[in-house]
């Protein structure tokens, strides 16, 4: 087994080192304006740095994953803003579509997309569905008065991060019923949020964030066009998207930030009269936690090798993604012990503290990250 990087690789790297010196906005990141986020983005773009690894006729940069990989892994150290503006739909959507688009979607969606002119949204989660998210009741049905034009969709989705500012829904409706068929029933549309009929409502976090929302479908008419793969097909679609989700959730460079970040609390801390860092338990804590993050960094480069010999993400990004949710929360809690009373202030550690407990469970909770890697990578029976 081989852990070094290639040549043409570690030059990719000095090219991305001298493009973040010579153009990552200056001051800390949450001071940075809007405007100079856009005139990031915009030079990555003229880079084809955003959709790196995407195909160059689909737009993309034609890079390797690997290279979009020390691409991220090189942002995340210098502490630069995100790659784009559209997380969901650069991480899961865009894939999709260069997956199972037609030419018409991909001219329409994919520019879009890269120039940071669109944002996504998802919604599979129901109010009485989530992990079984194949038991999902929304239902669309194609109008036969308009010729079968269009769907008429009627349901309601939950926890849809961002559907308050987002410009579209990658959505998953049932076009038959469950009885008949419950994976084969599942398809997979592209609906404008401002189609008439889509009510948001919003749901607060327990710190006071909206970033959730109620999204309610009432005879929204969505034409046939925008349908993504054939009907009947959702199911496909949606387990390549989420094994993307999945693989963008357990990248380990946002772990090794989080790590860094705690270190430098620990340093700045007293334990004893003396700064929290010199004190050995403090020091094996963070060991610990620094070894879990290299073996998901090793364990990640794995999965990006098996891409790299055309096997596209599956049910392996669930290892990195449960690991990543056993780091998160111990690592708050951690930080809450290190900053001892200061632990009631507000503020980023006390916030990350009350959230980590959800954010784990986006994207699939831990548990169903245990009975992936059980059933459908270790071969274990079913329970
Ligand atoms: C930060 C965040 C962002 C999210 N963003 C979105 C979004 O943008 N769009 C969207 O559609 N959804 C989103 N969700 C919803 C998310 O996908 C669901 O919360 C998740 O799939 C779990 O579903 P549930 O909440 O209905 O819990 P349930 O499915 O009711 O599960 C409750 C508990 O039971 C356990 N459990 C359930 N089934 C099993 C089983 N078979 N074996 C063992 N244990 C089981 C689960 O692990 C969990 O602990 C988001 C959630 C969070 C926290």
């Amino acid at each position: 087994m081989d852990f070094n990087f290639s040549k043409q690789d570690e030059k990719f790297r000095t090219e991305v080192r001298a493009f973040i010196d010579q153009n990552n906005p200056a001051g800390r990141p949450e001071d940075r304006s809007p405007k100079d986020i856009q005139a990031w983005n915009q030079k990555l773009a003229e880079k084809r740095w955003i959709g790196f690894s995407w195909p160059r006729e689909d737009g993309g940069g034609g890079g390797s994953v690997i290279e979009q990989f020390i691409l991220k892994e090189e942002m995340s150290k210098a502490h630069t803003p995100a790659l784009g503006s559209d997380f969901m739909g650069l991480a899961w959507v865009g894939p999709a579509l260069i997956r199972h688009g037609t030419a018409a979607q991909k001219d329409r969606f994919l520019p879009d997309l890269l120039n940071g002119r669109s944002v996504w949204c998802t919604g599979y989660s129901e109010p009485d569905i989530g992990s079984d998210l194949a038991g999902l009741q929304t239902k669309a049905v194609l109008d036969e008065g308009s010729g079968g034009s269009h769907y008429v969709v009627n349901g309601q989705k939950i926890w849809t991060t961002a559907a308050h500012v987002a410009k579209w829904i990658f959505m998953l409706v049932r076009t038959t019923s469950e009885s008949e068929s419950r994976y084969g029933g599942i398809t997979c549309l592209l609906i404008p949020m401002d189609s008439p009929g889509i009510e948001v409502q919003p749901i607060k976090s327990l710190v006071g964030y909206h970033s959730f929302n109620q999204v309610f479908f009432n005879d929204v008419r969505v034409p046939v066009e925008n349908r993504l793969g054939a009907e009947g097909e959702g199911w496909k679609v949606v387990m390549g998207a989420l094994a993307n989700e999945r693989s963008g959730i357990s990248e380990s460079t946002g772990m090794e930030r989080q790590l860094e970040d705690l270190k430098e609390l620990a340093r700045n801390s007293k334990k004893n009269g003396r700064p929290a860092l010199e004190d050995p338990a403090v020091r094996r804590e963070l060991g610990r936690y620094e070894s879990m993050i290299s073996a998901m960094r090793l364990n990640g480069l794995r999965n990006l090798t098996k891409q790299l010999q055309g096997s596209p993400p599956s049910t392996e990004t669930s290892v990195n993604k449960f690991l990543r949710g056993q780091l998160e929360i111990p690592m708050a809690d951690f930080s809450m012990s290190l900053l001892g009373t200061a632990a009631q202030e507000t503020g980023p550690w006390q916030t990350n503290s009350l959230t980590f407990h959800g954010v784990v469970i986006g994207g699939g909770s831990p548990n169903i990250q245990r009975n992936i890697i059980a059933e459908r990578i270790l071969g274990l029976p079913k329970d």
